[in-house]
């Protein structure tokens, strides 16, 4: 029983490892991706880069707070608290955290907390 939780636990930390190195890739490449879109004499162009680069900035936003959920749910992993809700104490299910490796409530609980 005890080697099932932590043959469990492993594979979880291996999807968050996975999912962390894809983020920093992502996040390290755009920079470059950006300057030389932005690259462009054309008004009318230049505008519609401006647009995309908001929508980058955006996502880039997107990016570093799941990084930052990704490393917390790292962090949870090593301590032992890993897939347990945080709000109200119970095991999150197995199929939502295969969805979302780094949740950190159950679907109750978070369905709570969007509603509010
Ligand atoms: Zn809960």
């Amino acid at each position: 029983m005890a080697t099932a939780v932590k043959t469990r636990k492993d594979s979880y930390r291996a999807l968050l490892l996975k999912k962390r190195d894809e983020l920093l890739a992502s996040i390290k490449a755009e920079p470059e991706a950006l300057s030389a879109s932005l690259r462009t004499p054309d008004e009318v162009e230049f505008a519609v880069k401006c647009a995309e680069q908001d929508l980058y900035a955006q996502t880039a936003d997107l990016r570093s707070q799941t990084l930052r959920e990704v490393e917390s749910a790292l962090k949870r992993v090593s301590v032992g608290s890993y897939g347990v809700c945080e709000s109200c104490g119970e095991e999150i299910s197995p199929a939502r955290l295969k969805a979302i490796p780094w949740a950190r409530y159950c679907v109750t609980c978070q369905e709570m907390r969007s509603r509010n």
